[in-house]
């Protein structure tokens, strides 16, 4: 029998995972304390089926069976009691999630695995809150869900083989594509990731370069997609610092020490694409980069 899925917070993340899982077949509870949030996501999922229809890659059909698997819900217990499967994918707060798996362990039944999309909480701590540590690991995702092939699947110190394996095959069955790291500060991806921006970050503060020939040096010689500072700035600075903190707390190197000056546009409300205004400005949209005010020669 198929699993039965619940993903906890239908913000950015938790609607691209409960999309992706009702393409695929799956029946979906989505649960959020906002019900404003739990309508968002089920418009905005609407819309990115729609221009799949566009593209050719679903049918109208497939459009309406999608979204007749996902069922929203603003009571959690009522959310997860049928649930194989639970996904937390709420705001990136360590007392929010600590509290959130502590009431799963109470309304889930005793077999269900319960999984985090964290992008920098530790699995083992979260898990520690349950009974269950071997049944609770990290399904990260990458934004936006519908597209990013990747699954980093994080075992937390006491997550079972057995657990791991299951996580591995769904994610497959997702068509995505799952690669496995152990918990421990940023696991892989930001653990690589978040000081290269940093550095990017230095770079500009020391006035090496201008925040143009950074990214365009980047993009263009190492083939990223876009240059760091850009994509800081659409993961938002805020999280950045707040995962630059969790690498620095976690391995007490000062290598990892967030940039002064991240810090001080965090202070400023500067926060990227979410405010506005990060290293570019965006008060007319994200389709032209032009280069906030703060940094242009
Ligand atoms: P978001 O702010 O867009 O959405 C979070 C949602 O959680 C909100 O709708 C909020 O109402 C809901 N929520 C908060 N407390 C809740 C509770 N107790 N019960 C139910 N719902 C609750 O956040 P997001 O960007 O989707 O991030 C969610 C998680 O995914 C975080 O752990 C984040 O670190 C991780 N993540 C984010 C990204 C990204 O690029 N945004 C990428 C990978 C992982």
């Amino acid at each position: 029998m198929t699993m039965k899925i619940a993903v906890i917070g239908s913000g950015t993340m938790g609607n691209g995972i409960a999309h992706v899982f009702a393409q695929n077949g799956f029946e979906v509870a989505l649960i959020d304390v906002s019900q404003e949030a739990l309508t968002k996501a089920v418009t905005t999922i609407g819309k990115n089926l729609d221009r799949m229809i566009t593209k050719g890659t679903v049918t109208e059909d497939e459009k309406a069976q999608t979204l007749q698997r996902i069922t929203s819900y603003t009571a959690l217990q009522q959310g997860v009691q049928e649930a194989d499967l639970v996904i937390e994918a709420a705001t990136e707060n360590v007392e929010i999630k600590m509290d959130l798996f502590r009431q799963l362990e109470e309304f889930t039944k005793p077999g269900c695995i319960l999984a985090s999309n964290t992008s920098s909480i530790s699995i083992t701590k979260i898990a520690s809150v349950t009974k269950r540590p071997d049944k609770v690991i990290g399904m990260h995702f990458m934004n936006p869900v519908p597209v990013m092939k990747l699954v980093e699947v994080i075992r937390g110190y006491s997550t079972s083989n057995e657990v791991t394996e299951q996580i591995i095959d769904l994610s497959k069955q997702l068509g995505k594509i799952p690669a496995e790291a152990n918990d421990y500060p940023g696991f892989v991806a930001n653990r690589i990731l978040m000081p290269m921006i940093n550095e990017a970050i230095y770079t500009l503060f020391e006035g090496v370069a201008g925040v143009e020939e950074i990214d365009t040096i980047m993009k263009l010689g190492m083939a990223h997609p876009m240059g760091p500072l850009q994509l800081a700035d659409f993961i938002g600075l805020d999280v950045c610092l707040s995962i630059l903190r969790v690498l620095h707390d976690g391995f007490g190197q000062p290598k990892y020490a967030p940039c002064p000056l991240l810090v001080n546009m965090v202070q400023a409300g500067h926060k990227g694409v979410k405010t506005g205004q990060g290293f570019y400005s965006y008060t007319h949209g994200t389709k032209d980069l032009v280069v906030a005010d703060t940094f242009k020669k």
